[in-house]
């Protein structure tokens, strides 16, 4: 049901967190890994790691906000490994504090980064799927990395929260619109998770009082994503298409 063999999958935001983790399963599940980022020094050591495995990785240097970096990227997997029909749009920063405070720059780039970034990284993949033969082989899969904060708002985050509920649109959107292309574009809304998003935040008192906030009193295992992060991918998901799925824990409850 998750197998990936065959496939070629390109990761944005590979250098850490979900991004680098997506990285490995996708790996381990047969998947050809192009690894996006801008922190080259990360992405050679987690290729390093995974050839050392025996998979096969490539690291490309990728600016999402930067649309030449992007197709670069793209062009670059492809040439290594073939027609890319497997993309996970997961770049992502933050814009913490007052709405009053936040500088006009912090809150563009977020937006940049986090849903233009994301639209130009989908508009990328469905070009290279389609041109590959997604149509016919039904096997082209988008992936955004949304967030529950796409209806339950953090504070102090607003640019985040308001970029994440755009994302659920994009996808819907999108899978609208490449239905008949053979593409299916799907969103997953994680919880809270310990990356280096958060920095120390977690460890702080306001953090672990957050912590204590959760139903289930704790942070989100990253590999609580895995099963479905592998099944979106796979051929076995050939008839889910523009769904948004919250996997988080039953923080948000
Ligand atoms: P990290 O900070 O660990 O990872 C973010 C990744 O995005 C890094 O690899 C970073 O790499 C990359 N990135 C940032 N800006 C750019 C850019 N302009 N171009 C290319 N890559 C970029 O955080 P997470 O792993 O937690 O975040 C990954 C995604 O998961 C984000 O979309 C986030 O919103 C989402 N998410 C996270 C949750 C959490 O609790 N951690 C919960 C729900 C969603 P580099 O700096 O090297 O470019």
């Amino acid at each position: 049901m998750t197998d990936l063999t065959g496939r070629t999958c390109l990761i944005t935001g590979a250098s850490s967190g979900l991004g680098a983790h997506f990285a490995r399963i996708a790996g381990k599940a047969g998947a050809r890994l192009v690894l996006g980022a801008r922190r080259r020094d990360k992405l050679d050591a987690l290729v390093a790691e995974l050839e050392a495995g025996g998979l096969e990785a490539l690291a490309v240097d990728m600016d999402v906000t930067d649309e030449a970096s992007l197709i670069a990227a793209f062009d670059a997997g492809e040439a290594r490994f073939g027609a890319i029909d497997t993309v996970i749009a997961n770049a992502g920063i933050t814009a913490p504090g007052r709405t009053t405070e936040v500088a006009a720059d912090a809150f563009r780039n977020l937006i940049d980064t986090n849903l233009f970034g994301a639209l130009l990284t989908a508009r990328e993949g469905a070009k290279r799927m389609i041109a590959g033969g997604s149509r016919e082989s039904g096997k082209g899969r988008i992936l955004f990395v949304g967030s529950i904060s796409s209806f339950a708002p953090i504070q102090g985050e607003v640019a985040y929260s308001a970029a994440k509920a755009a994302i659920v649109n994009l996808c819907r959107s999108l899978a609208r619109e490449w239905l008949r292309q053979g593409i299916n574009v799907n969103t997953i809304q994680p919880g809270y998770i310990d990356t280096e998003l958060a920095g120390d935040w977690f460890s702080t008192e306001g953090g672990k009082a957050q912590i204590a906030s959760f139903p289930r009193k704790r942070l989100q295992p990253v590999d609580s994503l895995d099963a479905t992060v592998l099944y979106l991918l796979s051929d076995a998901s050939l008839h889910m298409t523009g769904s948004v799925i919250t996997l988080d824990d039953g923080q948000s409850l």
